[in-house]
C-alpha cells in the first residue's frame, strides 16, 4: 500500500488566464498534504491542509476567491470525512472564516453533531477561538466581476454555471491505510441566498470509508445530490469496479439520468488513485512515491519527480 494524497480544483470550464493559477495551486496543495503524510501525519491531516491551501489561494471558488451569492455576498459550504470511523463534520452559508474546512473538521472532533449552518456555525467558530474576518477580505476582483457579468440581462445562464467551477477538495490514504475525504466551495455563481449545495452533504460532496475508499467531487450541485455521486462511486467499487472505472460509472449515471456535469477524485484503501471529470476540464494533482502528476484537460497526465521544482 503506497500512501497518496489526490487533489481537485474543480470541475468545468477554466478561462484560459486562469489556467497556470489553478494547475500551481493544486500541484502546491498537494505537494503541502503529501509532506504532512510523509511527516507522520493522518489522511485528515493531509486533506485538510491540501483544502486549507487551495482555500487560501484566490484561483479557486473556495474561501478566498469564493464566487458570490445573487446578492452578492460569500457563503461557503465544506465537509470532511474520516474513513476510519465514518465521522464527518461540514458547515454550510457561513460567511466570516477564511478556512471552513478547519471549521468542518472542529465539528466532526468536538460537537456531537455532523452539520452546522449559517449563524449557528459562526458562533461555533467563535466558542472555539476561529477568528472572523470580513467578506471584503474573501471576496476578489475577479468574483465581483463575474457576479457583475452574470447578473447582465443578456448573460447566458449556460455561461454561467460552467464559467464558475472552482471548488476544491482531497482524498488521502495514509501509512496505515486509514482513507480521509475533504471538499470546500464557495457554491454556485449567484445562487440563491442560503443555497446549500452538495459539498457539505456526506455521500454527495464527499465520502469516506476505509472498507471502500475515499471520494471528493466537484460540478453541478443539484444534479450530484440527485444521484449522491460520491457514494454512489463507492457502491461501484464495493461490487469490484477499479477506483477509476468506479468514477467513470458515477459520473456517466450523473450525466444520462440528471444531464449533470462534474469532477470526482478517488483512492481506494490500497492507494490506488483516480482524477476523473465529465465537464471539459477538472483540475487535479495527485503525489505518490516520488511522482507529483496533474492535469487539466481530458487524457492530459503530466509527470515529474516530486523533488523538482516546477
Ligand atoms: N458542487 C459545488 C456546488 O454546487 C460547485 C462546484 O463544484 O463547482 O456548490
Amino acid at each position: 500500500m503506497l500512501p497518496v494524497v489526490v487533489v481537485h480544483g474543480g470541475a468545468g470550464q477554466i478561462p484560459k488566464d486562469r489556467a497556470e493559477l489553478s494547475m500551481s495551486g493544486v500541484c502546491s496543495a498537494v505537494r503541502a498534504g503529501y509532506g504532512v503524510l510523509l511527516g507522520g501525519g493522518s489522511s485528515m491531516d493531509a486533506v485538510v491542509e491540501a483544502v486549507s491551501l487551495m482555500e487560501n489561494n484566490p484561483a479557486f471558488n473556495a474561501g478566498c476567491g469564493s464566487v458570490l451569492n445573487m446578492k452578492g455576498e460569500v457563503e461557503m459550504d465544506a465537509l470532511v470525512m474520516d474513513g476510519r470511523t465514518l465521522a464527518s463534520g461540514a458547515v454550510s452559508a457561513v460567511r466570516n472564516v477564511a478556512n471552513p474546512i478547519q471549521l468542518a473538521r472542529l465539528v466532526m472532533d468536538k460537537t456531537s453533531h455532523a452539520c452546522l449552518t449559517a449563524e449557528g456555525a459562526s458562533q461555533f467558530a467563535r466558542s472555539v477561538g476561529i477568528p472572523e474576518v470580513s467578506q471584503e477580505s474573501l471576496i476578489t476582483e475577479y468574483a465581483r466581476m463575474r457576479w457583475r457579468k452574470n447578473l447582465a440581462p443578456d448573460a447566458n445562464p449556460v455561461e454561467c454555471q460552467m464559467g464558475k467551477m472552482g471548488t476544491v477538495g482531497a482524498v488521502a490514504v495514509d501509512g496505515e491505510g486509514n482513507v480521509a475525504c475533504a471538499t470546500s466551495t464557495g457554491g454556485m455563481l449567484n445562487k440563491m441566498e442560503g443555497r446549500v449545495g452538495d459539498t457539505p452533504c456526506i455521500g454527495c460532496g464527499g465520502y469516506a470509508d476505509n472498507k471502500v475508499g475515499a471520494v471528493s467531487t466537484t460540478g453541478q450541485g443539484e444534479a450530484i445530490m440527485k444521484v449522491t455521486l460520491a457514494r454512489l462511486i463507492l457502491f461501484h467499487m464495493e461490487q469490484g469496479q477499479s477506483a477509476e472505472a468506479a468514477s467513470d460509472l458515477g459520473l456517466a449515471y450523473m450525466q444520462s439520468r440528471v444531464s449533470g456535469l462534474g469532477g470526482v477524485v478517488t483512492v481506494d484503501p490500497a492507494g490506488r488513485w483516480a482524477a476523473r471529470f465529465s465537464s471539459q476540464q477538472m483540475v487535479w494533482a495527485a503525489a505518490q512515491g516520488d511522482a507529483l502528476h496533474w492535469g487539466l484537460w481530458t487524457g492530459e497526465h503530466f509527470t515529474q519527480n516530486i523533488g523538482e521544482t516546477s
